[in-house]
C-alpha cells in the first residue's frame, strides 16, 4: 500500500508518502514546513496564523512529497490526514485538503489520531512487534501507553497537568532562550550545573505512573524571578544552570515513572520500551530510558529525531496499518480538537494547546 499522509495539527505543515508491505515500511518522501519564524515574535504559536499558514502550505507540501517520491497522485492508494487532536484551525485545514484530494482522485480517505501516529512510529522505523510500552512525550501530551494494535492503546498513567514539551517551551521563553524551547534548553543545559538549584521531583513519592510538571515549572520560574530581582538580569551561566536543573528534574521524573511502568507491566515476551513525541528528541531523556530498558533486560526503541517531532510519515503509516482493520472515512470526517487515544480514559487534562 502506498499512502499519502497530511499533518497540520500544530505549527508544522507536513506531507509524506509511505509504502507499506507485509514485512516492512519505506518512507518515500517526508516534507515538513515549520512555522517557527512566523510565530517567533509572538512568543508562542498563534492559532489564527497557524491555520492560515497551513491552508497555504498544504498544497505545496503535497506537491513536494509527490515530486520527491517520483509518483503521480493517482499512484497512491489512500489519503490519510490527522483529524485530531490539535489546534482546530490547523486540523480543519488538513481535513479539508485531504477531502479535496480524495474527492478528486476517488481514493479512500482515512482520518488518523495524531497521537496514534506518534505511538505507532516505532513500527514504522523498527518494525517493533506488538505489544510494547510507549512513553509518548510531546508538546501537549505525556503518557504511558500499552500499544497492542494499530487501534489498541491502553493508558497506564500520564501527566495530571502540563506536558513536558510545554514546560520546556515556557521556561525557555522566560529565561531568555529561543523557541522551540526543548532543543534550546538541552543545549544550554550542557554547560550548566545540575546541582546549583534544587528543583522538586513532583509525585515521585506517590505510587503509580502519574506525573506532574506544573509545580516544577513554577519552581524554576520563582528561582528565575529571584535571580532577576537580586542581580537585575540573568547571566549566561544562570540560564545554563536553570536549564540544567530543570532538565535534570524532568529526566528524573520520567525515568523513575518509566521504571515503574515497566515493572508493573512486564510485557512478555518482547519487553520493549519505546519513546515518541517531540520531547523524545532529548538526548538526556533517551539515555535515561535506555538505561531503564537495559536494567529490565528489555529492548529500547527511539525513532530518529525527525520522526519524533511532528511529521506526516507517521500519519501515513498509521493509516496503512489501520486500513487493514477498518473502513475508510467518508466526506463527513470532521476535525476533533480533543481525542484521547484510550477511549476508556477521559480527555487529557491541562495543556492549553
Ligand atoms: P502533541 O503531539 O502533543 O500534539 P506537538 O505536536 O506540538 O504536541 P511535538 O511536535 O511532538 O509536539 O513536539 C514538540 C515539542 O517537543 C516542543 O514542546 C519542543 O520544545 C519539544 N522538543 C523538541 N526537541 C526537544 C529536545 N531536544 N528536548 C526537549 N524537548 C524537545
Ligand atoms: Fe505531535
Amino acid at each position: 500500500r502506498t499512502i499519502l499522509g497530511l499533518e497540520s495539527s500544530c505549527d508544522d505543515t507536513a506531507a509524506a508518502i509511505v509504502r507499506v508491505t507485509d514485512t516492512d515500511a519505506t518512507i518515500l518522501s517526508s516534507v515538513v514546513a515549520g512555522q517557527t519564524d512566523l510565530h517567533a515574535s509572538y512568543g508562542g504559536v498563534v492559532p489564527e496564523i497557524a491555520a492560515r499558514a497551513h491552508a497555504e502550505k498544504l498544497d505545496i507540501c503535497v506537491e513536494q512529497a509527490l515530486t520527491q517520491a517520483k509518483l503521480p497522485l493517482r499512484a497512491v492508494d489512500a489519503i490519510a490526514v490527522t483529524s485530531g487532536p490539535g489546534l482546530i484551525g490547523g486540523v480543519v485545514s488538513g481535513v479539508m485538503c485531504a477531502k479535496g484530494l480524495a474527492a478528486a482522485t476517488g481514493k479512500p480517505l482515512y482520518g488518523v489520531n495524531h497521537l496514534a501516529g506518534h505511538a505507532l512510529t516505532p513500527r514504522l522505523t523498527d518494525q517493533t512487534p506488538y505489544p510494547y510500552l510507549m512513553l509518548l512525550v510531546s508538546g501537549g501530551h505525556c503518557q504511558f501507553l500499552l500499544v497492542s494494535g494499530p487501534d489498541s492503546f491502553s493508558r497506564l498513567g500520564g501527566t495530571i497537568d502540563d506536558a513536558p514539551g510545554e514546560a520546556f517551551d515556557k521556561i525557555a521563553r522566560l529565561i531568555g532562550l529561543p523557541q522551540p524551547g526543548g532543543p534550546a534548553i538541552e543545549t544550554a543545559a550542557l554547560k550548566g550545573d545540575t546541582t546549583r538549584f534544587a528543583f522538586p521531583r513532583p509525585l515521585l513519592d506517590r505510587p503509580g505512573c502519574d506525573m506532574s510538571f506544573s509545580g516544577l515549572k513554577t519552581a524554576v520560574l520563582r528561582t528565575r524571578d529571584a535571580l532577576i530581582s537580586t542581580q537585575q538580569g540573568l547571566t549566561r551561566q544562570d540560564q545554563s544552570d536553570l536549564a540544567a536543573g530543570f532538565q535534570a528534574a524532568v529526566v528524573d521524573v520520567l525515568i523513575e515513572k518509566t521504571r515503574r511502568a515497566f515493572a508493573a507491566y512486564p510485557i512478555a515476551p518482547n519487553r520493549t520500551l519505546c519513546v515518541a513525541g517531540g520531547v523524545a528528541a532529548n538526548m538526556a531523556i533517551r539515555a535515561g530510558l535506555e538505561t531503564i530498558a537495559k536494567q529490565n533486560e528489555g529492548t529500547f526503541v527511539a525513532p530518529p529525531l525527525a520522526l519524533c517531532t511532528d511529521n506526516a510519515a507517521m500519519i501515513a503509516y498509521a493509516a496503512a496499518e489501520q486500513m487493514q482493520k477498518r473502513d475508510p472515512d467518508d466526506m463527513t470526517l470532521s476535525a476533533r480538537p480533543r481525542w484521547p487515544l484510550d477511549t476508556n480514559q477521559p480527555a487529557m487534562l491541562g495543556s492549553g494547546k
